[in-house]
């Protein structure tokens, strides 16, 4: 029996059964290479799942859409590594209660999707035993390190380049499984922080505004870099964040519910005086 098989099963059973209101999937997409979310609410919509190399995208931002876990019913959704993480972060910050998560866990290497042992609600010590590997030794990215090879004005000029850019769609911010928040501060206008038109300094200001937020709460899955239709490397600026808070704090995001965002906590006999 495939992966594929095995996980449609046990779709059908937890909808069947009543032990899940929604199943959240993959179907195919628009190419061979694209798949799309699949909202399964009755045991033959389960019929469509796909899960193959090509489920990449992280789908745990479903989770936080508004009312879906008011019910207190439970939700089960295939999630790769990082979005066990997302969701790990976003139990954190009071955003969903895990014990309505069910976890399809699975992951990808090279050509092959396997199962992550421990699907559960509540418990996720299993889940997170197998997703390890995902911990602090991971390896660096490569362009990370070119990046670093260049001097400060070259690495501004890199980024002032990149970011000019864009044209402020707010993709990567909708694809975010980190960017909940129903009202952004780019969209605030009284006071408006931040420049809504598509200029230089806005453009900068709001890339480094947004890579703030995520510091020590980005999960690496890529769905940002996927969803920006200029391309410009997201991740790569939020995974340099993610080094230095790790480097600064210990802290790697999404290994537990109980981890305290590192950039919302603070002690109160911190050397520094700007705490009291
Ligand atoms: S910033 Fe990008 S890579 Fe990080 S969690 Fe959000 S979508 Fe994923
Ligand atoms: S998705 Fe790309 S173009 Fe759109 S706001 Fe984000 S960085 Fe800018």
């Amino acid at each position: 029996m495939t992966i594929q098989e095995k996980y449609k099963a046990r779709v059908k059973e937890l909808l069947s059964t009543g032990a899940v209101k929604m199943v959240i999937g993959y179907k195919p997409g628009s190419t061979a290479e694209r798949r799309r979310p699949l909202f399964m609410r009755s045991p033959e919509e389960a019929d469509q799942l796909v899960l193959d190399t090509a489920c990449i995208a992280n789908l745990a931002g479903y989770l936080v859409a508004e009312g879906l876990l008011s019910d207190d019913k439970r939700v089960g959704i295939f999630l790769k590594p990082d979005g066990i993480r997302s969701i790990n972060i976003l139990a954190a910050e009071a955003q969903l209660n895990i014990d309505q998560i069910v976890v399809l866990g699975f992951d990808i290497d090279g050509q092959e999707v396997n199962a992550l042992e421990g699907e559960s609600a509540g418990d996720f010590s299993a889940l997170i035993e197998s997703i390890k590997d995902h911990a602090p030794e991971a390896p660096r990215n490569p362009l990370i390190e070119q990046i670093e090879q260049m001097n400060p004005i070259q690495r501004f000029d890199f980024w002032q380049t990149e970011f000019s850019r864009c044209i402020k769609c707010y993709a990567c911010r909708q694809a975010c499984p980190m960017c909940y928040c129903r009202r952004c501060i780019v969209d605030s206008n009284q006071p408006q922080w931040i420049n809504t038109s598509s200029h230089t300094l806005g453009n900068l200001e709001w890339n480094i505004i947004r890579a703030f937020h995520l510091s020590g709460r980005c999960v690496g899955c890529g769905n940002c870099d996927r969803a920006c239709p200029v391309n410009i490397p997201l991740r790569l600026i939020n995974a340099r964040m993610g080094q230095e808070v790790l480097g600064a704090f210990d802290h790697f995001a999404g290994m537990s519910e109980t981890q305290e965002p590192v950039l919302a906590s603070f002690k109160k006999d911190d050397s520094e005086t700007f705490i009291l």
